[in-house]
């Protein structure tokens, strides 16, 4: 089952003709993420082909215009197509005032609840979840309240040991359900067989965690330990840490470090400064730290292969 990362922008404060402000679609198994919202994201969505009535939740990392201008544009548009289920935001403590006051000022009439999730935690905290996935917050040091965001699949069912479930004749096929979501089988004579026996493990789960903006912060480490992907803001080069650290931004090479540290899998950098025409020179920085770096293209879509069991 898919596990899909769309970079719909990954670019900082001012969108150029060939680069969109922050915004990531995230497919886990059919359920649709987006999270942050810079301005022009509904028609990187479009772009992107997918459609808008597959958005139900929106996760945002902080306030600032290059991760949020585009939501109520968004919201609008979602409304003139007709939209009436509800559609769940994310975000920090003061967006249900920004978003409404847009709303009100232009006499938007919405057919569609919001339902605002408002954060203030400085710890990481679960925020969703439904059959497939779970939300928990990562919170970042940026020059304001700011969260990034892990996205955890949830283990699949077991699979079943057909070897082993064919010498117990009790066990018929209406019980393999209860038999995969781990239950023990109960035989007649109360000879209980644990389900271990009779399955083998589900594939791990998969796990992506989004952390943009944020200074070097490696209180994040524990929080992000081993995570398939990694999209880490890398706004500036190590030339000018004190720049990134006065900004409450990333150096690639800080990037490269907390990937490493972390131990993940794969890191994507982004959010370059615009000073940057070739991010190039962010990427042998953090390249020389962690091998498994990569740039982001913009609509591309990252697949997160299913891990073997
Ligand atoms: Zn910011």
């Amino acid at each position: 089952m898919d596990f899909n990362v769309t970079i719909l922008g990954y670019n900082s404060a001012v969108p150029t003709a060939h680069s969109h402000p922050t915004a990531q679609l995230v497919d886990v198994k059919g359920t649709t993420l987006l999270i942050d919202c810079g301005e022009g994201t509904q028609i990187q969505i479009r772009k992107s082909k997918t459609k808008f009535s597959k958005l139900n939740q929106i996760f945002i990392s902080h306030l600032h215009g290059d991760h949020v201008f585009g939501l109520v544009g968004l919201i609008s548009t979602l409304q003139l197509l007709g939209r009436n289920k509800s559609l769940e935001i994310f975000g920090p403590v003061g967006i249900k005032n920004f978003i409404n006051h847009q709303l009100s000022l232009t006499n938007a009439y919405q057919n569609f609840e919001l339902i605002f999730h408002e954060l203030n935690s400085d710890v990481s905290e679960l925020i969703f979840e439904n059959k497939k996935l779970k939300v928990y917050t990562i919170p970042l040091r940026h020059r304001f309240y700011c969260n990034g965001f892990l996205i955890q699949e949830k283990e699949g069912l077991r699979h079943l040991n057909m070897q082993a479930i064919l010498q117990i004749p009790e066990i018929e096929t209406c019980d393999y359900y209860k038999i995969k979501q781990g239950f023990d089988f109960v035989r007649a004579n109360g000879e209980v067989i644990p389900c271990a026996k009779l399955t083998f493990p589900p594939e791990p789960a998969r796990s992506y965690a989004f952390c943009s903006d944020t200074m070097y912060h490696p209180a994040i480490v524990p929080i992000i330990e081993n995570v398939d992907l990694l999209y880490h803001e890398a706004t500036f080069s190590k030339a000018l840490k004190n720049l990134a650290k006065k900004t409450g931004h990333s150096t690639a090479e800080q990037a490269a470090q907390i990937a490493k540290q972390a131990q993940v899998s794969k890191l994507i950098i982004g959010h370059f400064s615009n000073r940057y025409k070739n991010p190039q020179v962010l990427l042998d920085e953090a390249k020389e730290i962690f091998a498994e770096t990569y740039l982001p293209k913009t609509l591309e879509s990252i697949s997160i292969p299913q891990k073997k069991r």
